[in-house]
This record gives C-alpha cells, sequence and structure tokens, in this order.
C-alpha cells in the first residue's frame, strides 16, 4: 500500500493493548517440544516466509511449496532500471510498531522516514491544498456505502473524481467497490504507527536477507498446488504434476484473489459459509510502473490524476537518487491501462497526463518505462485485499481453521487492521502458527 499519514487517525487508546507477535509477546509462545509434526505451508511470500522463519527457529518440521519459480510474492525487486533498485511491490514500511519493524531494528537496517505530503492535480491545477477536505473516510457512524456513493452524497462528486479515486486507490480499490465503513472500522485497529518509512535498498532486500535466506533449503519452488485432502488423519497436498506432499497440517498462505477463484480443490469441499467469506472480501486489479527520465521535473508526491491516481518520486530519500517517477494504479484505472494493450500504449497514456501536468516536460525528458502488472501474474492476480460493503466478519470467517488441520494466513486474514501490509502478513503466520502449536 502507499503511504496512509493523511488518512489514518488512530483513536487514541482504541486498541493501545493489542499485543502480536514473538518481538512482544514470547511468554505466549507454546514453545519448542510444543508440536511434533510436519507442517506444509502454502505460498513464499511474506506470511509464508516468516511462518517459516519462525518454525526454522524453533526446530519445528516444516516445507514451504511455493508455485512460482522465485520467493518474496508481492515483494520483488527490480535491478538494472535505475542504478538503485526499485520494488515491484511492497515499498514502504508502514508505522514502527509491528513485526516487520522490530526486525528492521534489530537487524539495524537503514531506513529513512517519508515525510511527503502531496500535491493535489486538482481542475486542471497544481495545488498544495484543496478548497474542501476530501478526507471524509474515516471517524465512526459511517454508512456501509462505497467512497463513491458517499463521496456523491457529501457533495464531492464530479469535482473531487480523481482525488476520491486516489484515496481508494491508497487502499487498493475503485471508488465504487471499498466500502466506506469497513474500511474505517478496520482503520481504527491500526496500531502500528503513523510514519511511513522507505528502504535505501528495497523492502524485499530486507525480507530476502532477514527472513527468506534462513528457509530456503525449506522452498520448494515451482510448485503450485492444486488440491488439497484433509479426509484422513493428516494432509494430502498435491500440486499441478499430481507429486503429493503429506504433512499434519496445512498453513495456506496464498493471495484471497486465488482462494476466491478456487484455485484449490479441497476435500472435503471447505465450509459454505468459508467459501462465501473469501468472495466478500475485495482484491482489486493493480499496475505498479516506474518511468525515467533525464530531469526531475516532477513533484515528490502527485495526486489526482485520472490515469493514475498517485505518483511518486521513486527514488526519494535515496543517495545516488535518478530521475525515477513510479506510479500505483488500482482498480478501474488499472483495467484501463491495461486494456490499452501494450507497454507503449501505456507509456503514451501516462506521458499525455504528465505533459498537460508539467507542461510538457515528460514527453520531452523521457528514457525509459518498466510495468509491474500484479493482476496478470497468475499466483496474484491483484493488488491487495480490502472491505467491501456488506463484508461483514469475513476476514474472520476466511481466517479460521478447519478441524485443526487446514489454517489461512495472508495479508487478507489480517483482522487486526493490518491488511494490505507486509507486517500485516507477518501477523497472520504468527496468529496461525499460535494457533497450531498449541
Ligand atoms: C504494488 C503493491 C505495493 C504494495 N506496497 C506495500 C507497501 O509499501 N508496504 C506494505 O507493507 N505492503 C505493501 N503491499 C502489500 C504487501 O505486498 C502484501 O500485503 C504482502 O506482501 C502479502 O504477503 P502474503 O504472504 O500475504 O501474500 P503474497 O506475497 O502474495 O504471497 C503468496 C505466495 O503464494 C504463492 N502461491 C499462490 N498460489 C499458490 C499455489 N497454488 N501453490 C503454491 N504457492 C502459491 C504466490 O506465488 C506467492 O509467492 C503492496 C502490494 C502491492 C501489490
Amino acid at each position: 500500500m502507499i503511504p496512509r499519514r493523511q488518512f489514518i487517525r488512530l483513536v487514541t487508546g482504541a486498541t493501545a493493548g493489542l499485543v502480536v507477535g514473538p518481538g512482544c509477546s514470547k511468554s505466549r509462545w507454546p514453545g519448542p517440544n510444543a508440536f511434533n509434526g510436519r507442517i506444509l505451508i502454502v505460498g513464499a511470500g511474506s506470511a509464508g516466509l516468516y511462518a517459516g522463519y519462525l518454525l526454522q527457529a524453533y526446530g519445528i518440521d516444516f516445507e514451504i511449496l511455493e508455485a512460482q519459480a522465485r520467493h518474496g510474492g508481492r515483494l520483488l525487486k527490480l535491478e538494472g532500471f535505475a542504478t538503485t533498485p526499485l520494488d515491484l511491490g511492497a515499498a514502504w514500511l508502514h508505522g514502527r510498531h509491528n513485526l516487520a519493524a522490530d526486525l528492521v531494528r534489530k537487524f539495524q537496517f537503514p531506513l529513512r522516514e517519508d515525510t511527503r505530503e502531496p500535491t493535489f492535480w486538482f481542475q486542471g491545477q497544481k495545488t498544495p491544498s484543496l478548497p474542501q477536505s476530501p478526507y471524509i473516510f474515516e471517524g465512526t457512524n459511517l454508512p456501509d456505502i462505497s467512497f463513491l456513493e458517499f463521496s456523491q452524497q457529501k457533495g464531492l462528486l464530479p469535482d473531487y473524481q480523481w482525488i476520491v479515486e486516489a484515496i481508494a486507490a491508497e487502499y487498493g480499490a475503485s471508488a465504487g467497490n471499498i466500502s466506506v465503513y469497513q474500511n474505517a472500522v478496520e482503520g481504527e485497529k491500526w496500531t502500528a504507527g503513523e510514519e511511513d518509512f522507505v528502504f535505501q535498498t528495497t523492502y524485499f532486500d530486507f525480507i530476502h536477507q532477514y527472513i527468506a535466506i534462513p528457509v530456503l533449503s525449506r522452498i520448494r519452488y515451482n510448485t503450485p498446488i492444486t488440491q488439497i485432502d484433509y479426509s484422513g488423519p493428516g494432509v494430502v497436498l498435491k500440486d499441478a504434476n499430481s507429486k503429493t506432499y503429506t504433512g499434519d497440517v496445512v498453513l495456506i498462505t496464498i493471495p484471497i484473489s486465488l482462494l476466491k477463484a478456487g484455485a484449490i480443490e479441497f476435500y472435503p469441499p471447505l465450509p459454505p459459509d468459508k467459501v462465501q467469506a473469501f468472495s466478500k472480501i475485495g482484491m482489486d486489479p493493480c499496475i505498479k510502473f516506474f518511468l525515467k527520465f533525464q530531469n526531475r521535473f516532477f513533484d515528490p508526491y502527485l495526486m489526482g490524476g485520472a490515469v493514475c491516481g498517485n505518483y511518486f518520486d521513486a527514488t526519494w530519500g535515496r543517495e545516488a537518487a535518478e530521475a525515477v517517477l513510479m506510479g500505483m494504479v488500482m482498480g478501474n484505472q488499472a483495467l484501463f491501462l491495461q486494456d490499452m494493450g501494450s507497454a507503449q500504449a501505456m507509456t503514451e497514456a501516462l506521458l499525455q497526463e504528465l505533459d498537460s501536468i508539467y507542461g510538457g516536460q515528460a514527453s520531452s525528458s523521457f528514457v525509459a518505462a518498466h510495468f509491474q502488472n500484479w493482476t496478470s501474474e497468475p499466483y496474484i492476480r491483484g493488488g491487495y485485499s480490502f472491505g467491501t460493503v456488506q463484508m461483514g466478519n469475513a476476514r474472520a470467517l476466511a481466517a479460521s481453521s478447519v478441524d485443526n488441520k487446514v489454517f489461512f494466513a495472508g495479508e487478507a486474514m489480517n483482522r487486526n487492521g493490518h491488511h494490505q501490509t507486509v507486517h500485516g502478513a507477518m501477523e497472520t503466520a504468527w496468529q496461525a502458527l499460535l494457533e497450531i502449536l498449541r
């Protein structure tokens, strides 16, 4: 997700006592001898890797089965495009009170606080402030309707349409798909802190170095799991080549988009209310891109484009900074770009928008483009989860275990308001392991 400093207004003390993770609740961890079985983990993203990291530390038998030829999931690094590596997926550490931040401190990994505030592109003008605040999506007693409908009711449309879309994009959604109520309720659970940090290298490098490397020998790559049979005493998993893997329990960490699509067949079938819960959790299309220019003509952070809602200086805060602009496009805007069919057509649409904002400076100094379409990644299929209208307690139902053998983790299963994040995915791994080991 992208910086949420300006959107999150924590209700002081509302969840101040919430304690998650080994850094702050060691006494709750059952200990090394609590479980003698074998745990199969499906997916080597932040949740799967962190589960492995914990199990390794406690000497518990496990194996990670990963569909792709790489680990990291929605953490991925782009090298060679600029002199500094760039994150194609998660880039910001959100807050200092969470599992990832604890590890960053432990390993003294270099970070820089991101203090940027947005400049708005509004009614054909760049402006540091808007006549009316569009940040109407926080608080209590909000209706369970979409951002779009609520904006309409509050008189923000049509003038603030692209600003509202940019705010919804921050939460990974189109304004017509995300619920004001669900988003606010989940936002109030956020306890990670309001600061955002950028890495001197990449978020991928950090997770790779400290969490993935210790478990590399336990990851089986190119192993897309297609079936899980939990009818017997343990679990039997089958991959796309019909090879089987046996364990006592399985921890599934694949994106919610794939669970919704039924990418894994369960035997016996999962309870209908659980399947319905998957379908209620939102996950919209997502494209992240980088445009390299000869000159840094752009703002550190610009909100409100019709083609791309949120543009950032991609090398802000880095040494040896080059002029690279990063954009995050979500929901219908991502579909619109994708439908153009080629990287060249997408680049032209973006340069056209940037030329209109920056007086023609974009196309005249353009060097190269790189697109990461997360929707077309077969084992990801979108950006990150968000609360839809009528979602209710779907996350809790989706995350609940089945028969004490089938467990779920991953960002979409986070019930502490930390979904959409790397640290939130890690938290769910910790919570699921606590349940398994007990
Ligand atoms: C563009 C973008 C920007 C983001 N920015 C940030 C940010 O700045 N800060 C932040 O904290 N978070 C950010 N996020 C969110 C963050 O990346 C995710 O919340 C987190 O990485 C999710 O981890 P996960 O383990 O739940 O899932 P994933 O990382 O998606 O891992 C799931 C794994 O399961 C594998 N898999 C799928 N199907 C199968 C199968 N059938 N069999 C075996 N393996 C399978 C996948 O290949 C993948 O490796 C961003 C996400 C995106 C897309």
